[in-house]
């Protein structure tokens, strides 16, 4: 492991690069509203907008060891809200094994049929309130990151749009 640090050393973030963050990110009142875990940072494919424009412009260049403190605008967040009406679903049109709480996200077949994420806003009894605004729409996200390690992704990585392995995408049996 200690061989190839000299080539660590030298990369930088950049297209088609996988990076590990180790990251917290607070709200404008430094309300804490998300972290990697301990010793398992978020690992993630430089350039497929696998995290928010905002943090993946300010990574740009940085490299192993580096921290910085990112203010990230809603337009270059999460999008800025639209103050969209939330939907009511019966609870029984989910999948059974469905975890429905606040937050969380499923798809839905869009207006013109195509896949549309869309979040849990409230749950009241059977009626389920569902809304297509990310529940950080509109606002201004502060990241405190670490750069961790930084390697070249591989070409079906780069296909796929997401990282392969540890930290990353599990496709079960199809990988070894
Ligand atoms: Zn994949």
């Amino acid at each position: 492991m200690t061989t190839d640090s000299e080539a660590k050393s030298t990369a930088t973030v950049g297209a088609d690069k996988v990076v590990s963050l180790e990251y917290v990110l607070t709200d404008p009142k430094g309300k804490e509203l998300d972290r990697s875990a301990d010793g398992q940072p978020l690992v993630y494919l430089h350039g497929a907008r696998n995290i928010v424009p905002g943090l993946e412009e300010a990574l740009v260049g940085k490299t192993t060891g580096d921290a910085l403190e990112v203010e990230v605008p809603p337009e270059k967040g999460y999008g800025v809200s639209r103050k969209l009406k939330s939907m009511r679903m019966l609870r029984s049109k989910f999948p059974a094994d469905a975890d429905i709480k606040k937050g969380a996200r499923f798809m839905m077949q869009g207006p013109e049929g195509k896949p549309m994420p869309v979040w849990v806003s409230k749950v009241m009894g059977r009626q389920v309130h569902i809304t297509p605004e990310h529940p950080l729409a509109g606002v201004t996200l502060h990241f405190d990151v670490k750069v961790g390690e930084i390697r070249d992704a591989t070409e079906e990585e780069k296909t796929h749009g997401h990282v392969h392995g540890p930290g990353g995408h599990d496709h079960g049996d199809e990988e070894e």
